[in-house]
C-alpha cells in the first residue's frame, strides 16, 4: 500500500447554482485529518457530508477555499481514493467480481490482473465462492462487503464512506463496523466516514467533526483517542464522548458562528464511572 495522504480543509465553502441565487452547501470548513487516521463526520441531514466527501474525491469543487490530499489541490479524481456512495453504487447487471474490478477496469488495468486483484479482496471480506453471484442474490450485508471489497481491490490509500451502513440491522451493522475497524486497522489508509450514527462515529472515528445545518459549519472536533479498538464500544470513554457529539448535535449555542477552535472539545478525563445515553439512532 501506497503511504497514506493527509486531507486538508482550508477555509472551504460550497454553493450550488449560480453564486448570485445559489444556495451555500458548506461555509468555511477548516479542518485536516492526519495521515493514516479515521475521522468521522456527523451532521443533520443537508448540511453538507455527502459534498464534503465528494470535494475530497474530486468529483466537486469548492467554491471558495481549498482541498488538499497529500498537500496538493484536489483537481480531479485521484487513482488511489476509494468513495462508497450511500447507496453503494453496485451495478445490477454485473457479476459480483465484474463490481468489484469495475474500478480497476476504469484505471485500465488489465483484465486478467483485476481479476486476480478481485477473487483476492473477495477473498479479504469473506465473499469467496460469490464470484459469479449478482448483487441482488447476496444479503445487504454482503452486499456491503461487496463494496468494501471493490475499495480494497483499488489499493486505495484514502476511503470515504457515505452512510455506508444505514440501510442494515443493528446487530449486523455491529459485525461490519468491526470488519471496517480491522480493514482501516490492517491497510493503514486515511479514511472520513460519514454516519448519522452517534456509536457508529463514536467506535470509528479518531476524532469526530461535527456539522451544523444550513450552510454547514464546523461546530465541533471532538478528540476519541480510544477508538480504533474493539473494546472501546465498552468503555467510559465511549459514552463520555457520545454524550459530547450529542451535545455538539444538539446546539446551537450562542456564539455558534466564532471560529471553530473556540469550540474545540477534548476529551480529558470526563466523566468516568458515567454509562449510557448512548442509544441515539438518528
Ligand atoms: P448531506 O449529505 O449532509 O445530507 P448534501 O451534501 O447531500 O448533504 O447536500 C447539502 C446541501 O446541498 C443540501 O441542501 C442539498 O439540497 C444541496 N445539494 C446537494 N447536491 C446538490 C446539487 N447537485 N445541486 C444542487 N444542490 C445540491
Ligand atoms: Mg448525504
Amino acid at each position: 500500500m501506497p503511504s497514506a495522504p493527509r486531507i486538508e480543509f482550508n477555509d472551504v465553502s460550497l454553493s450550488y447554482g449560480r453564486p448570485s441565487d445559489g444556495t451555500e452547501a458548506l461555509s468555511g470548513l477548516r479542518f485536516s485529518v492526519e495521515a493514516g487516521a479515521s475521522v468521522a463526520l456527523i451532521g443533520p441531514s443537508g448540511c453538507g457530508k455527502s459534498s464534503a466527501l465528494r470535494m475530497i474525491a474530486g468529483l466537486t469543487s469548492p467554491t471558495a477555499g481549498e482541498v488538499l490530499v497529500g498537500g496538493r489541490p484536489v483537481a480531479k479524481p485521484r487513482r488511489s481514493t476509494a468513495l462508497i456512495p450511500q447507496n453503494l453504487g453496485l451495478f445490477p447487471w454485473k457479476t459480483a467480481l465484474d463490481n468489484v474490478t469495475v474500478g480497476l477496469s476504469i484505471r485500465k488495468v488489465a483484465r486478467s490482473e483485476a481479476r486476480r486483484r478481485g477473487r483476492e479482496a473477495m477473498r479479504e471480506v469473506g465473499l469467496e465462492g460469490f464470484e459469479a453471484a449478482y448483487p441482488r442474490e447476496l444479503s445487504g450485508g454482503m452486499q456491503q462487503r461487496l463494496a468494501f471489497a471493490r475499495a480494497i481491490a483499488l489499493d486505495m490509500d484514502v476511503l470515504l464512506m457515505d452512510e455506508p451502513l444505514s440501510a442494515i440491522d443493528a446487530l449486523l451493522r455491529e459485525q461490519l463496523q468491526d470488519a471496517l475497524l480491522d480493514l482501516w486497522a490492517s491497510s493503514g489508509h486515511t479514511q472520513v466516514l460519514v454516519t448519522h450514527s452517534i456509536e457508529e462515529a463514536v467506535y470509528l472515528g479518531q476524532r469526530i467533526l461535527v456539522l451544523s445545518g444550513h450552510p454547514g459549519r464546523l461546530v465541533a472536533d471532538i478528540a476519541n483517542s480510544g477508538a480504533g479498538t474493539r473494546s472501546h464500544r465498552d468503555s467510559s470513554e465511549f459514552a463520555a464522548v457520545c454524550r459530547k457529539v450529542r451535545a455538539a448535535l444538539d446546539g446551537p449555542r450562542s456564539g455558534a458562528d466564532a471560529p471553530s477552535d473556540s469550540v474545540l472539545h477534548e476529551v480529558s478525563g470526563g466523566p468516568a464511572n458515567e454509562k449510557g445515553g448512548c442509544s441515539h439512532e438518528g
